[in-house]
């Protein structure tokens, strides 16, 4: 066994070889894996093998299209089978709300060069002669999904490496790892002490426990899982030809061949977690008992779907558990507060996900960042919040999710509320519908008396559509009243300051009392943040961003931060208060704020610090409605008085609360972009107009050399704004935008403009398309809608509301 090497991979299961080859593929070789038991000794035997592209998050399906060359591609290294069935997919729809999902999910895979099609009843029963189409009008049909043999493919993707030069050490526990002052680890096995530059954890079931060896915690558990195998049966096996796999999301099973019979596994309702406490090290090779009873609703449904099953035995019947993060996604990336320790957990489907993970670890181990945005499955975009019950109650609701459709509008109940500021009374009492986000709960909008205090989830324009209109007009012909406390909040303060956040951002920094906008970029330029700048003092500063990046944010800061000089403190939970945005906005101030708040005294972009209601405060002339507005932060204990004070001030200028769900329709008006839906790390400075915001001639910030070569030679497509004469749906994001017939670009995201009256789109188009009024069409739930290009703001294009 090799005592020093650059990469100890921790665990020999599909996602750990896949790891290991990947680095041996991008050029590390002196890598080794080290396994407890045998290969796949954890959940990896007994998976059904099956794999997919659907996914939510494009890039996350991007990632899980891989495999499917990858594949064969290891089998041509390696020599190994890995037993592939191409014989395509079907997800079939029994309501008219599941077609819309999944016209949803044609219209995204468009623009991302996936044939997946629309296929109706006729054609479910010639590709599926078993099935009972009673109930069913459509499916989505993928002909990249398939199955596969999961031990051959583990062993496949171990031999290529050890080929490459990886070496694998199996039967030897990890049990221990300390951390050395190089950012080096000792890997304390029970064949002996590794010192290795960098730890991967791929440690599935136990991946929680090679967490704790050092010191940090996971949020994942695992969840029992079953599925049957049948006996031969004559339908099955007469037949010329494969069946397709199919999803029965209405009845929450997935079914496919195995041979001459069958398998059906299920996602059952009851659902049980397991070994919540910890994961027992004598657990492996071997099932959990049989529980028929928890799925026989599901069974009972299954039988009927597929009516062939009724006359055949079971052949056997497999209980095993895996591991699922809060949201179902991979834990994936350099882990947060720890130098040289990388997760590689919570894969839920290995066989879908396992090359995508294993390619994108590699690349941040190897080049630095990897090369799309991942964020979908970055390790960091859970935070401290996230702590086991929250994680339990998150994960069994994710797992009774699994079938069920995601709704942009809806927010999902298990584990809440978590977080909340003192204002969370004052909002209930005020019949608010809250959301939540990175374990905060925030308001969407308030209910009118009477009506039901829940959004209902859809496609199309919810209940919540007229109240958000008059949140949305209230602000801009009154005064609106909202939280500012779900943004990222980071005080930098020192004499090194300064000169640090030159480093990292790419923007100019403001003087002492204003206020800059900045993007954050990447060393390959792309973008990983995008920040406003408070300049409290000479060496202090307030960063703000989004709010659920915090964790992704605070772990760029620490890797950049120097030895001395500079302090960082993460103020985003106790950093709180409120902003009043729109016309009234400023004689509210005045009212209550013990200072000229006039424009010559508190131009735009000004921040300082207030008497507001005898409350000592920092006020920010600023508002991401685009409208005149101000931020005003308070110690968390004065959030409710700072409340009093406004609202009695106030209720005679028209002051009225609105939540999250005008605050976005109102950045529409203005075409803002927002974090992770037009910022985010695929995208660069010139191709979102950020670029604007880039000090291209200030040496030495972080993506300058890229940047400037950005600049040599421009983007190709460009984010646009868009008028779009939709129906009762307005666009989410990642609907294909047309011209001539063809796909030219696609949605990042949008909605209805209340108080313009005009449904909006933000997306990306090709340069030479970019024209006043240019026309496209935007494919909304499979129907094609006219989309016309606009160049200037729809609300106060010249900003002089905001600046005014
Ligand atoms: C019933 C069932 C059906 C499934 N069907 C599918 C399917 O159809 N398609 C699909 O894609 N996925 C499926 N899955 C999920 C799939 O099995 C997992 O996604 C996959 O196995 C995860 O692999 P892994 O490498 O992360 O974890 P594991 O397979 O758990 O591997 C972790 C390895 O780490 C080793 N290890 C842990 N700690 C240490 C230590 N301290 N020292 C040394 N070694 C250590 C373990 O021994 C183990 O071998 C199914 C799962 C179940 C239970």
């Amino acid at each position: 066994m090799k005592t020093h090497v650059q990469v100890a991979v921790i665990g020999g299961g599909v996602v750990g070889c896949s790891v290991l080859y990947h680095l041996t593929k991008l050029g590390w070789k002196d890598v080794v894996l080290v396994e407890r038991a045998e290969l796949t000794a954890g959940s990896t035997w007994h998976a059904a093998g099956g794999f997919h592209t659907l996914n939510a998050d494009t890039n996350m399906a991007a990632l899980q299209g891989y495999p499917i060359r990858l594949y064969k591609e290891l089998e041509e290294i390696s020599g190994q089978s890995c037993g592939l069935h191409h014989v395509g997919g079907l997800t079939i729809a029994t309501t008219p709300e599941r077609m819309d999902f999944l016209r949803a999910a044609r219209a995204m895979h468009r623009h991302m060069g996936l044939d997946t099609e629309i296929v109706g009843v006729d054609e479910i029963a010639r590709l599926c002669p078993v099935i009972d189409t009673d109930g069913v009008i459509g499916a989505l049909y993928d002909p990249l999904d398939g199955h596969l043999d999961p031990a051959g493919t583990t062993h496949a993707y171990a031999r290529a490496a050890r080929l490459q030069g990886a070496e694998i050490y199996q039967h030897n526990k990890v049990e221990e790892l300390v951390a050395q002052p190089d950012r080096s680890w000792d890997v304390v096995t029970e064949q002996g002490t590794i010192r290795a530059q960098h730890v991967v954890n791929a440690g599935g079931l136990w991946a929680r426990e090679v967490g704790a060896m050092a010191g940090i915690y996971l949020p994942l558990q695992a969840m029992e899982h079953q599925y049957l195998v049948s006996d031969d049966i004559p339908e099955v096996y007469e037949r010329d030809g494969e069946l397709p796999h199919i999803m029965d999301p209405g009845g929450g099973t997935y079914f496919r061949q195995e041979g001459r019979g069958l398998v059906i596994g299920i996602y059952e309702q009851d659902c049980d977690p397991w070994s919540v406490d910890s994961t027992p090290w004598d657990f492996g090779l071997e099932l959990l008992p049989d529980n028929l009873d928890r799925i026989a609703e599901s069974l009972e449904m299954a039988y009927r779907r597929y009516p062939c099953l009724e006359t055949a035995g079971i052949k056997k019947v497999i209980n095993g558990p895996f591991t699922f993060a809060p949201d179902g996604n991979p834990l994936v990336g350099p882990v947060p507060g720890l130098k040289n320790y990388w997760s590689a957990c919570a894969v839920m489907a290995g066989f879908s996900q396992g090359g995508g993970v294993g390619l994108t670890l590699a690349e941040w181990m190897v080049e630095g960042e990897p090369s799309r945005d991942v964020f979908a499955m970055d390790v960091a975009r859970f935070g401290d919040y996230c702590t086991k019950p929250f994680t339990v109650a998150k994960v069994r609701e994710n797992y009774q999710h699994r079938f069920a459709i995601t709704y942009p509008n809806e927010e999902l109940p298990a584990g809440r509320p978590l977080h909340t500021t003192p204002a969370y009374d004052i909002w209930d009492r005020q019949r608010a519908v809250f959301g939540s986000a990175y374990g905060m709960e925030h308001v969407n909008y308030f209910a009118p008396d009477g009506e039901a205090r829940f959004e209902s989830p859809s496609f199309r324009r919810s209940n919540a559509f007229k109240t958000v209109g008059e949140e949305c007009r209230a602000v801009r012909t009154a005064v609106g009243i909202n939280e500012i406390h779900n943004f990222g909040k980071y005080e930098v303060t020192g004499p090194g300051a300064e000169g640090w956040l030159d480093i990292v951002m790419a923007g100019r920094l403001p003087r002492e009392g204003r206020i800059s906008l900045t993007p954050m970029l990447s060393e390959s330029g792309r973008l990983i943040g995008d920040f406003t700048v408070m300049r409290q003092g000479l060496e202090r500063f307030q960063l703000t961003a989004s709010y659920a990046a915090q964790a992704y944010h605070m772990r760029w800061f620490e890797a950049h931060l120097p030895d001395e000089g500079v302090d960082i403190s993460n103020v985003s939970r106790t950093r709180i208060g409120f902003q009043i945005a729109g016309p009234n906005a400023r004689d509210l101030l005045a009212r209550v704020a013990e200072a000229d708040v006039s424009n010559e005294a508190f131009p735009f972009l000004c921040v300082r610090q207030v008497a507001v209601g005898g409350i000592d405060a920092v006020v920010a002339r600023v508002s991401y409605t685009g409208d005149l507005g101000y931020e005003i932060y308070v110690p968390e204990n004065r959030q409710a008085a700072l409340y009093d004070a406004l609202a009695g001030a106030g209720s005679n200028l028209g002051l009225r609360p609105f939540g999250m769900r005008a605050m976005m329709s109102l950045r529409l008006e203005k075409s803002f972009g927002s974090w992770m839906r037009e910022y985010k790390p695929d995208y660069t400075p010139m191709e979102t107009g950020m670029d604007r915001f880039v000090n291209y001639d200030k040496p030495g910030f972080i993506g300058r050399t890229a940047a400037l070569a950005e600049k040599e030679s421009p983007p190709k497509r460009r984010l646009c704004s868009f008028i779009v004469e939709a129906g009762d749906a307005d666009v989410v994001a990642w609907e294909p935008i047309w011209k001539d017939g063809a796909v030219v670009g696609y949605v990042t995201s949008g909605g209805y403009a209340h108080f313009v009256e005009r449904s909006v789109a933000l997306g990306f188009v090709p340069v030479d398309m970019i024209a006043d009024g240019a026309g496209f069409e935007i494919e909304i739930l499979g129907e094609m809608r006219r989309a016309n290009l606009f160049t200037e703001p729809l609300f106060d294009p010249k900003g002089e509301r905001m600046r005014g």
